[in-house]
């Protein structure tokens, strides 16, 4: 029941670019790992004019999402800086979270 990727695209409000890749489902540890990226080739919004761009580099990071019942869950992802021609290299926001924040708006 915890390896449904659609569900959990739907869940978590992921939309192309990004997407789903796996979720590991540890039942003896309770925890729930959820991990992210993007299409090959993407182009990001500029965080600053939404200009669309090519990404630059990435960066994986963690956050700590709400618990799925009793299991805490994590979120992994690839995040990119896109760059723009006019405003460089910056950091992509993450659509589920606050920027600079180690928690999902949720939890
Ligand atoms: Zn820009």
């Amino acid at each position: 029941m915890f390896n449904n990727i659609d569900l959990f695209t739907q869940a978590l409000g992921i939309e192309d670019p990004w997407k789903l890749d796996k979720i590991d489902f540890n039942k003896d540890d309770g925890r729930l790992d959820i991990y992210i990226s993007h299409k090959r080739g993407s182009k990001f919004p500029c965080p600053e004019c939404g200009e669309k761009s090519p990404i630059h580099d990435t960066k994986e990071r963690t956050w700590r999402h709400l618990n799925f019942f009793q299991y805490r869950a994590y979120i992994h992802a690839k995040m990119p800086r896109t760059k723009c021609k006019d405003h460089g290299v910056l950091q992509v926001k993450a659509p589920w979270a606050e920027p600079g924040s180690g928690f999902t708006m949720l939890f």
